[in-house]
């Protein structure tokens, strides 16, 4: 099998009482064994038009794949994007969320805004911009629409309900509000410095 399920650095219950231990379990083994699953399956039947030479349901395929393997991709950093033991963006990463958005302060409303204003489901994020070298906040949809193929991403927040709705129904906004408290900062911080100004000539050539 190409893609697997990734084992979390911490325990199912260990983001309470921000995110329970019910959606952690629910949500890692079920919905994310399932985009794995669903994108291994993809590749597969790939593998198998190519070898009869019959693609007649390869855009259902492909539909397929950049469904699932978005979804294996999204949630696999989104786990360690959490940590239970939070703090605060430091150095570099600190200094280019306030170059590219003004201050913290507007990042964080910015991005929360985002989040709470995705139509049926879907992710915010932010990401490094490959091709203007910036920073910059995002609204996926699904798990692989409304995206730029240069967008590393950095921080990614899963919106759809499965994430939250056992914890909080309707109110979105909590939901949000209680993700800035279990953000690993030196996660994010640790993609930021992995992405290269240099980046820039992976898409010009
Ligand atoms: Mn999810």
């Amino acid at each position: 099998m190409t893609y697997q399920l990734p084992e979390l650095n911490y325990g199912y219950s260990a983001l309470e009482p921000h995110i329970s231990a019910r959606i952690m379990e629910l949500h890692h083994s079920k919905h994310h064994q399932a985009y794995v699953t669903g994108a291994n399956a993809a590749l597969e039947a790939m593998e198998k038009a190519r070898s009869e030479d019959n693609f007649a349901t390869l855009p259902k395929l492909q539909k397929d794949l950049a469904f699932n393997l978005g979804g294996h991709v999204n949630h696999s950093i989104f786990w360690k994007n959490l940590s239970p033991s939070s703090s605060a963006p430091e150095g570099d990463l600190a200094a280019a969320i306030t170059e590219y958005f003004g201050s913290f302060e507007a990042f964080k409303n910015h991005f929360s805004a985002a989040a709470i204003g995705i139509q049926g489901s879907g992710w915010a994020y932010l990401a490094w911009d490959a091709l203007g070298n910036r920073m910059i906040i995002g609204q996926l949809y699904d798990q692989q629409g409304n995206l730029a193929m240069g967008n590393i991403p950095l921080l990614m927040l899963d919106m759809w309900e499965h994430a939250f709705y056992l914890d909080y129904q309707n109110v979105k906004a909590d939901y949000v509000k209680a993700f800035w408290n279990i953000i690993s900062w030196e996660d994010v911080a640790n993609r930021f410095g992995s992405v290269s100004v240099h980046s820039k000539s992976l898409l010009l050539g």
